[in-house]
């Protein structure tokens, strides 16, 4: 059976959108291999474990998120559910190319955080010092874009938020290449890696 993403499971793991090795030696190529080919494929393949034969085995993964999120009995899906999302969409939010903001988010950027610098620095700050596993996020909620921070599997898109950007900051996404210091990992990818061409058109879609 052809996988079917889009409207339900059971869910396949979405390729890389550029090569194992393209990130490197800003994120090794073993760093993408076993955070891709492992974590986030062990996500996809548990997440199909559970919603097998269940009310949640037709339904997009969005729903499953949105459905789950807070649900204590269900946990376990959403944990899963999301940490899928969640990878699929980390990934396209970096890129081996350098890239810009459109001329609207940069404006949105200096409106709302001062300058893009001032940006960079909250976003990598909430990163560095975020504890334990998680996510930084760039999200658009409330007509303003802002900084968020958010606990292992959480994730905005949950809520319905609309996602600019995301940073994994779970040990796996890391250690490997930078061992305990994230902030090495952090302002790498915040200078270098992030995808504004990704980042442009989510911030277009949201409003
Ligand atoms: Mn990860």
């Amino acid at each position: 059976m052809a996988p079917r993403d889009v409207t339900g499971g059971p869910f396949s793991l979405p390729s890389l959108p550029y090569d194992e090795g393209a990130l490197a030696p800003l994120i090794s190529e073993k760093t993408l291999k076993v955070h891709h080919g492992k974590h986030h494929k062990g996500y996809v393949d548990k997440l199909n474990e559970l919603v097998k034969d269940t009310a949640f085995a037709d339904m997009s993964l969005e729903e499953i998120v949105a459905e789950t999120c807070g649900d204590d009995d269900n946990k376990k899906i959403f944990n899963n559910a999301a940490q899928a999302w969640n990878h699929t969409f980390y990934w396209r939010c970096l890129s081996p190319k350098t890239s810009e903001p459109s001329k609207e988010l940069a404006a949105a950027i200096a409106k709302n955080f001062g300058s893009m610098a001032a940006f960079k620095k909250e976003f990598a700050a909430a990163a560095t010092e975020h504890f334990g596993s998680g996510y930084a996020w760039l999200i658009y909620e409330g007509g303003k874009l802002k900084v968020k921070e958010t606990v292992n599997a959480d994730t905005p898109m949950a809520s319905g938020t609309p996602c600019l950007l995301a940073l994994d900051v779970w040990e796996h996404a890391y250690y490997l290449d930078y061992k305990n210091v994230r902030k090495d990992h952090v302002d790498v990818v915040v200078e270098k890696l992030l995808n504004w061409d990704f980042a442009s058109a989510n911030f277009k879609k949201s409003r």
